[in-house]
């Protein structure tokens, strides 16, 4: 088969490598047929994330059809159209039993196109199928469904419950990428009284209010904290989600934050931060982290099923999978393409 093979920092190729086969009595094998790129994959390119080496296929967000399965598979059966979701789950560890699937310690977590082949590819080995994917409800197009491989969860987990946003509240969003729409779409389902998206492109704060935010900020010409003390009578936000992972975003959070107020940091954060206790330590600031689990996946595909969020409002660019070089260069490039989420389909 083909796949998208990393080659080390900067290296990438569509390379001819062997089919995925059953290792363990647990795996599925899924043939592709719609894949994306994340920005995780970009931060793997840049060398980012050293556990990923050189021959490892990348990706960890497909829909696609089950092909073989091995004896010990319960859930799924060839044929059965599935999403494949970034965190694997072995079911079985301290984590997998209260839901912090992301956590897992029995050889899940988030390990496709990490720390074994992903999803950039004609056929992808699925471990512990029956907890690693979710059946497509009929009716449902396969791109619709691609975005709860990990932004949609990650946004409303990560962002919005971590967050606490409760009906009435006013919800802060710093960074408009698919990450911050997703956090966007999730807070909508909470009632705020206001959700305000900060960003410094144009065309993502335009996004930012067709998703459902109701007032956009460019922090190049405006001054967010201004703007959220004059929204709140000078309290600050209810919730601010940090959706960008550099340390200028997360400390604008802890300044947006009202006092009693959650800081829901989402973004991936490659740069230590200051965290300046010396103003939060008197304001019953809640700050948490994390990486997505995949336990509101079900809950995620019902409101997709039912048209309670249109998730195919992020793909901006389709190509075919042979053409995943061209989506990368699309994708990688997003201020000028304008690119959210790229959709690759097989032939
Ligand atoms: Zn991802
Ligand atoms: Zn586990």
């Amino acid at each position: 088969m083909r796949a998208l093979v990393y080659h080390g920092p900067g290296g990438k190729s569509w390379d001819e490598v062997p089919d995925p086969v059953i290792q363990d009595d647990t795996d599925a094998v899924v043939r592709v047929d719609a894949v994306t790129i994340c920005g995780t994959d970009l931060h793997i390119l840049k060398g980012d994330v050293p556990a990923v080496t050189d021959g490892r296929i990348l990706g960890h967000e497909a829909v696609g059809t089950v092909t073989e399965v091995g004896a010990g598979v319960k859930n799924v059966r060839p044929g059965d159209r599935v999403l494949v979701s970034c965190i694997t789950a072995c079911g079985r560890c301290r984590y997998c039993r209260e839901g912090s699937y992301g956590q897992c310690l029995g050889g899940g977590g988030w390990i496709l196109g990490h720390r074994i082949d992903g999803t950039q590819a004609e056929y992808v080995r699925v471990p512990f199928a029956d907890n690693s994917t979710h059946p497509v409800p009929a009716g449902v197009a396969d791109e619709q469904v691609l975005m709860l491989a990990d932004i949609l969860p990650t946004g409303y987990e990560v962002g919005v419950l971590n967050g606490s946003v409760r009906p009435g509240d006013t919800v802060v969003i710093v960074g408009a990428g698919p990450i911050g729409l997703s956090a966007v779409l999730g807070a909508r389902l909470h009632s705020p009284s206001h959700i305000l998206a900060i960003d410094v492109a144009a065309g993502r704060l335009d996004a930012a209010k067709q998703f459902g935010a109701d007032i956009v900020v460019n922090s190049r010409d405006d001054d967010p904290v201004a703007r959220v003390m004059e929204l709140t009578g000078g309290l600050g936000a209810d919730v601010a989600i940090e959706a960008v992972g550099v340390p200028e975003t997360f400390e604008l959070c802890t300044r947006l934050v009202r006092p009693g107020g959650h800081v829901a940091n989402v973004g991936v954060h490659g740069k230590p931060v200051t965290l300046h206790l010396e103003d939060l330590w008197i304001k019953n600031v809640t700050i948490t982290t994390g990486l997505v689990d995949t336990y509101t996946t079900p809950t995620l595909l019902r409101l997709v099923a039912s048209r309670q969020i249109d998730s195919a409002r992020f793909v901006t660019h389709r190509f075919g999978l042979d053409q995943v070089l061209d989506a990368y260069d699309a994708f990688s490039r997003a201020g000028e393409t304008g690119a959210l989420k790229v959709v690759l389909r097989r032939a």
